[in-house]
Parts: C-alpha cells; sequence; structure tokens
C-alpha cells in the first residue's frame, strides 16, 4: 500500500488552531490584552468597531517587538514566553502557548505596527489568511499596535454563528472588564463605534472597581485579606443586603488571571449562609495568590479553568476569610464577640509547614461535612453545613459518627507508617491502603506500591457509571421534599434545553423549565441538594468552553463534566473504607489508568525500581 499520511500545510494547521483559541470578537481582545500585558504595558487602548466583526485594535506602549520578533510572533508556537517544558510549571506571563497571533493571522486581516526600545525605527507587517502581503519600516513609537479586521471572513461557517452585535459586544466587554480588573496599575480605554464605553486611570483594585461599576458600589464593599502557606487572599465581597437577583459581578482571579470555578464561588455562597436573602447573589471581587507551580493553567486554550493542588483547603480557608470578614465589619451580627471554632481552623495554615499536616487541623477541611461536635458550636452561630456528595456516596457502610472516623482513620496512618518500618510486611492484610497529603491513595501491590490520585480516580469511576447511566440504563434519583428552583441566564437556559434528557438519564428529574429558571424535584443520588447548582454551573461552563464541532460527543461531555465536579477534591481526608473503596471500584473500570481528561490516575513503584534507589 502506498503511503498516505501527509503534513497538514501551514495555513489549514492555523487555521485548525484557531477554532480552539478564537471562538469570537471577545476572544481576539482576551488575547490582544493579554499580550499587551505581558509586553509590560502601562496603557492599553482598545478601540472596536460593530462588536469587533469589523473590527478590532489594541495599542499598547510595552516593549514593544525587533523586526525579526515581529515576523516571528505570527508564526505557531513562537513565544518569548517559554523555553523548556519546565517553564509550564511555573507560569507568570498570561501567554504561553504562542497560539493566538498565528491562530487570529490565520483567520482575519491583521496588521502589526511594533517598535522595541533599540530599533531606530519601527515595523509594519501586514497579515492575511497567514500571508505575509507586505512588511515596511515605519515611524512608530516603542510599543505594538495590533488591527485585526474582518474577522472569519476565511470561515463563512464561523461568521454566521455570531451572535448579534449588542450579544458579541456585551462578551467583548466582558473580558475587557476580567483583564481591567485584574490589572489596575494599568490604564485602560475601551471606545465602541466611536464612541467611548470605558475610561479607566491607573488606580487601586478598590477604585478599579468602583470605576468599572459606577460611584455607588464602594459603599458596597466589604474587604477580604487572609494570608496563609498556601494562598494570600485579597479583594471584596458585596455587602449581603446588596446581593442581586441575577449572579453578574462575580470575580475571581488568580494570580492576576481571571477564572471560572463554580467550586470556589460555591465557598463564597457558603460564607454568605444564613445572610442573603433567598435566591439572591453576593457580588465579589477576589484576588488569589498562589504558587505558580501548584496550579495547572494548562487544561483549556481560552484558559479561564484553573486545576489547583489542593482546591479543597483553598475552599475552606476562603470561606473563613470570608466569614471572618463580613463577622468584622459588624455584617454578621452573630460573629461578633466570640470567634466560631469554625473559622479559626484554616488560620492554622499560616503556622504550619505545608508539607507536613497536622494531625489537628485535619477535621475541618472537609467543607462538606455535617458538623457533629456540639462543643465547637454554639447554637445560632453557623448553620450546619449541608451532607456532602462524598459522604453520601458512602453512606450504609459509615455507622459510625464522622469524627470518630477520623480519629480512627489518623491512628491508622501512624500506625501505619510505624508499623510498616518495625513489623515484618507478610503479617500486613494484602489490601492496606493510606493516604498521603489528602491527595493521593497508596497501595501496596505484590511486586511494589501503588499510589493513586484520588480525584482522577474518582473522577473515572463515575464518569464510567454516568455514561452507562446515559446510554445505557437510566439511574435512580432521589426525590426532593421541596423542589430546588434555580435561577440561570436564558442561554444557559438553552443549554439545559438540550442536554435534559441525557441529564434526567443521570436521575434529574425538572419538574418545569422556564426562560430563566428550572425547578427540580429529583436529583441523582450521588449528590446532595447544596450542590446542584455548582456542578449545572460547572456543567454549562463546560459546555459553553468546549469549541463547537470538535467531535466530542455531548454525552462525553456531559458525563466527564459532571463526574469532575462529583468526584472527591485533592485535598479531602478519606477513611479507609472510603479509600478501599476507591481502590476497588477503580479496578473494576474499564480504562482505571486514565482520567476522562486522559491524565495518569495512578503510579507504581516496583520492587525493582526501589532496589535501584538503593544502589
Ligand atoms: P504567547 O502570548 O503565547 O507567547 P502570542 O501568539 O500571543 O503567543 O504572541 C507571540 C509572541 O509575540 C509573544 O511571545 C511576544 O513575544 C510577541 N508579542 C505579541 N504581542 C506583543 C505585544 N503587544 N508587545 C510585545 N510583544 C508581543
Ligand atoms: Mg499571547
Amino acid at each position: 500500500m502506498s503511503d498516505v499520511i501527509q503534513l497538514l500545510p501551514d495555513h489549514v494547521a492555523n487555521q485548525i488552531a484557531a477554532g480552539e483559541v478564537v471562538q469570537r470578537p471577545a476572544s481576539v481582545i482576551k488575547e490582544l490584552l493579554e499580550n499587551a500585558i505581558d509586553a509590560q504595558a502601562t496603557r492599553i487602548q482598545v478601540v472596536i468597531k460593530d462588536a469587533g466583526k469589523t473590527q478590532i485594535q489594541v495599542v499598547d506602549n510595552g516593549i514593544g517587538m525587533s523586526l525579526t520578533d515581529a515576523r516571528m510572533s505570527f508564526e505557531r508556537h513562537a513565544t518569548s514566553k517559554i523555553k523548556s517544558a519546565e517553564d509550564l510549571f511555573s507560569l507568570t506571563t498570561k501567554g504561553f502557548r504562542g497560539e493566538a497571533l498565528a491562530s487570529i493571522a490565520a483567520i482575519a486581516h491583521v496588521e502589526l505596527k511594533t517598535k522595541d526600545e533599540e530599533s531606530e525605527v519601527g515595523t509594519i507587517i501586514k497579515i492575511e489568511g497567514s500571508e505575509v502581503s507586505s512588511q515596511e519600516a515605519c515611524v512608530t513609537p516603542q510599543g505594538t499596535s495590533i488591527s485585526v479586521k474582518n474577522l472569519f471572513y476565511n470561515i463563512p461557517a464561523r461568521r454566521n454563528f455570531l451572535k448579534s452585535d449588542a450579544v458579541e459586544t456585551r462578551h467583548i466587554i466582558d473580558e475587557f472588564q476580567r483583564v481591567a480588573l485584574a490589572h489596575p496599575q494599568i490604564s485602560f480605554d475601551l471606545f465602541h463605534n466611536g464612541s467611548e464605553l470605558f475610561q479607566l486611570p491607573e488606580t487601586n483594585f478598590r477604585q478599579r472597581i468602583t470605576n468599572i461599576f459606577g460611584g455607588k458600589t464602594n459603599e458596597k464593599l466589604v474587604p477580604v485579606n487572609e494570608e496563609t502557606e498556601l494562598v494570600e487572599i485579597s479583594g471584596f465581597v458585596s455587602k449581603p443586603e446588596f446581593a442581586k437577583k441575577s449572579r453578574g459581578e462575580q470575580f475571581f482571579f488568580v494570580n492576576n488571571r481571571f477564572i471560572k470555578s463554580p467550586y470556589l464561588n460555591h465557598a463564597v455562597t457558603a460564607a454568605f449562609d444564613g445572610l442573603l436573602k433567598e435566591k439572591s447573589y453576593p457580588g465579589y471581587f477576589l484576588y488569589l495568590k498562589v504558587d505558580p507551580r501548584s496550579i495547572d493553567i494548562n487544561i483549556h486554550p481560552t484558559k479561564t479553568e484553573i486545576k489547583f493542588d489542593d482546591e479543597h483547603a483553598l475552599y475552606a480557608i476562603l470561606r473563613s476569610a470570608i466569614k471572618h470578614s463580613l463577622g468584622q465589619f459588624n455584617v454578621a451580627p452573630v460573629l461578633d464577640f466570640e470567634r466560631d471554632a469554625n473559622l479559626d481552623t484554616p488560620y492554622d495554615y499560616k503556622n504550619r509547614e505545608a508539607s507536613v499536616p497536622g494531625v489537628e487541623v485535619d477535621r475541618d477541611f472537609n467543607p462538606f461535612r455535617q458538623e457533629n461536635s456540639s462543643g465547637r458550636s454554639k447554637p445560632g452561630t453557623f448553620r450546619k453545613e449541608p451532607a456532602g456528595k462524598w459522604e453520601s456516596l458512602y453512606s450504609g457502610m459509615q455507622d459510625e459518627p464522622i469524627e470518630k472516623e477520623e480519629v480512627r482513620h489518623i491512628e491508622f496512618e501512624s500506625e501505619e507508617v510505624t508499623g510498616s518500618l518495625f513489623d515484618s510486611s507478610e503479617s500486613e492484610p494484602e489490601k492496606s491502603t493510606f493516604q498521603l497529603q489528602k491527595k493521593y491513595i497508596v497501595s501496596t501491590l505484590k511486586s511494589g506500591i501503588l499510589v493513586i490520585d484520588q480525584h482522577r480516580a474518582h473522577t473515572r469511576i463515575l464518569y464510567e457509571e454516568l455514561l452507562k447511566n446515559i446510554t445505557v440504563s437510566a439511574a435512580v434519583s432521589q426525590q426532593l421534599l421541596f423542589p430546588l428552583r434555580l435561577q440561570f441566564s436564558s442561554h444557559e437556559m438553552e443549554m439545559l434545553g438540550e442536554i435534559k434528557e441525557s441529564l434526567e438519564q443521570t436521575g434529574f428529574v425538572f419538574s418545569s423549565l422556564e426562560r430563566d429558571s428550572v425547578e427540580i424535584s429529583g436529583i441523582p443520588t450521588l449528590i446532595s441538594e447544596s450542590e446542584v447548582e455548582m456542578l449545572l454551573e460547572q456543567l454549562f461552563s463546560d459546555l459553553e468552553n468546549e469549541v463547537p464541532n470538535n467531535g466530542f460527543s455531548q454525552t462525553d461531555l456531559l458525563a466527564r463534566s459532571l463526574a469532575k465536579g462529583m468526584a472527591v477534591k485533592s485535598g479531602m481526608l478519606l477513611n479507609n473504607t472510603e479509600q478501599q473503596h476507591i481502590v476497588n471500584r477503580l479496578f473494576a473500570c474499564k480504562e482505571p489508568s486514565l482520567s476522562p481528561s486522559n491524565r495518569s490516575v495512578f503510579i507504581t513503584l516496583t520492587v525493582d525500581e526501589l532496589d535501584k534507589k538503593f544502589m
């Protein structure tokens, strides 16, 4: 047989890649703004025509580019920001893939004007559908100006996919605001069809928020500040009385990058527990600083999702920091005089070595757990946390109260460590497991040891189960005593309509779907009522992030998204029964070694390998 495989020509490859990076005009704005920020600009101007469909221009006063770099910048995987794979683990810039300019140039008419400090003159390059049409020297100040005209001119299908000018402008404003909020020390302007939408001078966080959302915002803000080993939190939440009927002003920034996180959003909402009126949403602008090595941003080209090493602890810290602020600022009177023990625990993080988890801080780190000990809470000082999904997962298996289980578990862990040092291993039961850093389940094999990522393992288990429910046999559902009514945008409700049937297979029962709300009367047995909203939110955000027609079936996406949200998080303490349950069910899966997003679920270390290490 003759050879049939060919490399795609660059412009075709670029067009395909562009589909991932550029979904709409707002994505171009985001990429160009991020490039300007990476180039240390202190002043950035954005000019758009017809919601960006006709033209987008971003002008910055950053470091600019040399002639060679200007030309190089349009090559795919050309980046000045990382040099090796290791750099990926300590990213401090916004860009790193070197894909944006190449992608944009593949699907639009682009003009780049730039000059760096050393060059006498600047460079102007015109490029259309990846073809450079002209390159000349020009007079221009230091910095970069990029103009993008006729987006998707050569992909009519994508151009037709764009929504009305009003909708696309909304998306642009959203992206613009996110970037502007993350960088108050940079001045930003936005013009649309000749009129000025925003003019934001350089300032501080608080003032930037007020400049964007209006003068009255200032008095609604309660500052939040917390510093721990794991994370530094700063920013503001809105006072409960200003909570809105729709979730608009909710922003998380991690290392100055806007992210979406239904899980952390849940933590904020939990901090407001009891202070909000039915179905209202608190505003927040929260800035989290974490070690870049402890996050993984490379999971989606649009980069609004980040994976944290210890999401679970982050949840607890965030929730308690906000509770504390609300209490301090007299917003939550019950917390005035007496510090709630529940608030204190995560503060212990301050004084402890991150790598050596102290036994005494463990018990409060599961925010889903029910508070059982009456000694730690006074009636009325805080509400009971709803029982968590992973508890309900194992319900029936656990006849001891949680607290006891945990204590037993801790003893088990230390026994295991010392015991195995001195006892002969033959006497140990084969199936023994222990948890490492509340993140990995370690188990012994005949030939060595097995280290399992608990979150990925559980995600795999739930994913296969959900797929089976959706495609083969529907799951049973738990009826809710009182139907749950949730508010969503009309766009989200549209998505819900499309996946309704699949969701019903997993155990959801929808009693009515309206334009901007849904009533739910039954939910899958694996989740608790308090998590429903978060899971659906996550699902919508996943559906939205997924590129249209990229081959993944919606069923698969749905199962992946729900599984990810329902799975035990890294950072959750698991008792021995739970650990073994995960191990057993994992190895009953069809594909135990990979998570649904194709990441390794476990590694093994054989005795041979160990022997080598001791040579
Ligand atoms: P990435 O940002 O991932 O590196 P891009 O395709 O967005 O990839 O940009 C490619 C390169 O072009 C960047 O690494 C940077 O060196 C250069 N560049 C892009 N925009 C600017 C700008 N506004 N100012 C200076 N250099 C820029
Ligand atoms: Mg970039």
